[in-house]
C-alpha cells in the first residue's frame, strides 16, 4: 500500500497569541508541534503498513521549521518526508494549500491512499483533505472513526455526529480520520535518533512548476480574505443527514446553509 500522509506543523494553541490588527496568528509566540490530529492519520498509515506492507510518505507545506514535524513523522513510521518550502507558497488559504499539496502528490507519482487528519488545531477548517481529493480527481471519505477494511477496497465507518455510516470505496482514495480511529503510539528513543539523521527532501515552488500553475500558489492563488480575527464560542460539531435524492438533498443543504447564515446568501445570484 503506497500511503501519503499530509501533516501540518501548528503552534501550541495553549500558548499562541493573535495579531488581531493584522488579522493573523503570531506563530512566533508559541512552540510548534505536529498537528495533533495528524498523529491519528500517521498511526492509521503505520497500522496499514504493518498489515499489508508498502510505504508511507509524509508531506508538509510550511516554513523551514516544519522540518521538525516531518522528522517526528519519520520517527513515528514514515519512510519518506517531503517539505514544500518556498516564499511564494506563503499566505496560502485552504484552496492554495490543497492545490500545492495536490501538485506535489502528482509529482510523487502513483499512490493508493492519502490519510489526513480531520482538521488542524489552528486553521480548524477541515477543508484541506476533501479539497485535495478534488484536485486529484479521486473520491474522499471524511471523518473516518474506524477503518473496517483496507486492501483491494476500503470500507470505513464515518462519524457524522448525528449518525455513524459505513462507506465503501475503491482505491486510490483520500480519507480524513478522527481521534477515535486509533491510539497513536509514542516513538522510541532509537526511532527519534534515526529520524534526526534521516533525509527530509525540500522542494521549492520551481520544482512543482512541471505539474502545476504557480499562479495558484500562495497569496496569489488564495481568493480568501480575512476580515476579522476572533475567538468563537465553542459549539462543537453538529450534523444532519439528508436522505432525499441527490437533487432534492442538494436544495435542502443549500437552504440549511442559507438559514445558518441568517437568511443572507448570494447563492444563485449570478
Ligand atoms: C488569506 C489567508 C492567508 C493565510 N496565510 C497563511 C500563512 O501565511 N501561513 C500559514 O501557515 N497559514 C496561513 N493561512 C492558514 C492556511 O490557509 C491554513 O492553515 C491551511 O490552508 C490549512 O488549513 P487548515 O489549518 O484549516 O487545515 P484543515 O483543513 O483543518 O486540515 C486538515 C488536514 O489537512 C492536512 N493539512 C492541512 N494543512 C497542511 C499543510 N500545510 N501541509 C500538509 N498537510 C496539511 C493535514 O492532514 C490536516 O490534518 C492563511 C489563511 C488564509 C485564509
Amino acid at each position: 500500500m503506497r500511503t501519503i500522509v499530509p501533516i501540518k506543523q501548528v503552534p501550541d494553541m495553549s500558548q499562541v497569541k493573535f495579531k488581531a490588527d493584522k488579522r493573523i496568528v503570531d506563530r512566533s509566540s508559541a512552540n510548534a508541534e505536529i498537528n495533533p490530529f495528524d498523529l491519528y492519520a500517521l498511526e492509521a498509515a503505520v497500522q496499514i503498513k504493518e498489515k499489508l506492507g508498502g510505504t508511507i510518505t509524509a508531506i508538509s507545506m510550511g516554513p523551514g521549521r516544519a522540518e521538525t514535524a516531518l522528522r517526528d513523522a519519520l520517527a513515528r513510521g514514515a519512510d519518506r518526508a517531503v517539505l514544500l518550502e518556498d516564499r511564494t507558497l506563503a499566505g496560502a488559504d485552504t484552496l492554495a494549500t490543497s492545490y500545492t499539496l495536490a501538485s506535489a502528490i502528482k509529482k510523487l507519482g502513483e499512490f493508493d491512499l492519502i490519510i489526513c487528519g480531520e482538521k488542524t488545531v489552528d486553521g480548524d477548517t477541515g477543508q484541506v483533505g476533501p479539497e485535495l481529493a478534488e484536485h486529484l480527481g479521486i473520491p474522499h471519505v471524511a471523518y473516518v472513526s474506524r477503518l473496517a477494511e483496507v486492501g483491494e477496497r476500503l470500507v470505513a465507518v464515518c462519524d457524522m455526529e448525528a449518525e455513524l455510516y459505513t462507506v465503501e470505496s475503491g482505491l486510490p482514495v483520500l480519507i480524513t480520520v478522527t481521534k477515535d480511529a486509533n491510539t497513536p503510539r509514542l516513538p522510541t528513543f532509537r526511532d527519534k535518533v534515526n529520524a534526526r539523521k534521516a533525509r527530509v527532501e525540500i522542494w521549492s515552488a520551481e520544482e512543482l512548476s512541471t505539474v502545476a500553475d504557480p499562479d495558484r500558489f500562495g497569496v496569489r492563488g488564495s481568493p480568501t480574505r480575512v476580515h476579522k480575527v476572533m475567538i468563537p464560542i465553542e459549539e462543537g460539531r453538529k450534523g444532519k443527514v439528508f436522505r432525499n435524492t441527490v437533487d432534492k438533498a442538494t436544495d435542502e443543504i443549500a437552504d440549511a446553509i442559507v438559514n445558518l447564515l441568517g437568511g443572507k446568501s448570494n447563492i444563485g445570484d449570478e
